[in-house]
């Protein structure tokens, strides 16, 4: 069989680092007084914060004092427990009751929570949390770290990937907050949390995704504009085609367009189709 790499430790920018676990990705920046972390990702292998508390290790001596959440579902979230001797848990207000309604011993709650920017200061450094807002009860968050010139955007902002299923949220919100990304907010470096087909993309990677969501509507209104009914799978076909040149080498385009196509409808027809 072929060789497969299973975990890998990456640096983003000097004093922030990356480390894997098959397709889910940590992040942590190390300052002179201790260590922000954003993820546990100990779901689908819960020995997964135990390595990346050893990859901390292998680069520095200082606690990690921050862990923070990206979102509360559970691939990303569990597991912070390893940490909880130094740490404290960061979170948007959202995450914290389905968090606690897991009652997982391993996962802390968010004993600091925010639902506006919030700035997290360690020895020296800033690292900027925003809600990423994307409906009213989205929990995801984008960090920011502007020294090292780095964004996370957990799931919204995976290279070449389609968004997940029926979408994270309102698909007007993400198209507006992927042009924040790309007007205000200052990055070489944007981190998914996955890592299929790379750890790590650039603005030009939020401008795809948000292009993505543009093309989709256009071709959902040309699909309708030839009389074809929403959420059909004739819908979905003519889509596909008109989309296919484009995107269908992205991964996931077979698996996630229909349910794209009834994602963006549903959203727009003021429902919640995705507990994410
Ligand atoms: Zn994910």
């Amino acid at each position: 069989m072929p060789t497969e790499s299973l975990a890998e430790l990456v640096r983003f920018a000097p004093d922030a680092y990356g480390v894997r676990w098959v397709n889910h990705v940590a992040l942590f920046i190390v300052t002179d007084a201790g260590v922000i972390l954003v993820d546990a990702n100990g779901q689908v292998n819960p020995r997964t914060p135990a390595l990346i508390k050893e990859a901390i290790r292998s680069v520095t001596t200082q606690p990690v004092k921050y862990v923070v959440y990206s979102h509360s579902a559970f691939d990303h979230s569990t597991g912070g427990a390893v940490f909880a001797d130094t740490a404290r848990f960061v979170g948007h207000k959202n995450a914290v009751d389905r968090i606690k309604a897991a009652n997982d011993p391993t996962t802390p709650a968010p004993d600091i929570v925010f639902d506006k920017k919030m700035t997290l200061e360690l020895g020296g450094r800033s690292v900027d949390l925003y809600p990423a807002d994307l409906s009213a009860t989205d929990d995801y968050i984008v960090v920011h770290y502007p020294a090292g010139r780095l964004a996370m955007f957990v799931d919204l902002v995976q290279p070449r990937n389609l968004p997940f299923r029926t979408l994270l949220g309102h698909p007007e919100r993400i198209v507006e907050r992927f042009q924040w990304l790309e007007e205000k907010l200052d990055f070489d470096v944007i981190v998914s949390g996955h890592a299929s087909p790379q750890m790590s993309g650039t603005k030009q990677d939020v401008v795809e995704q948000r292009v993505y969501y543009r093309d989709l509507s256009d071709a959902i209104a040309a699909a309708r504009a030839a009389g074809l009914a929403d959420g059909s799978p004739e819908m979905a076909t003519l889509a596909g085609s008109i989309l296919h040149a484009k995107y269908g080498a992205w991964r996931r385009f077979d698996e996630f367009l229909a349910l794209n196509i009834q994602g963006m409808i549903a959203w727009r027809a003021g429902k919640s189709p995705s507990a994410h």
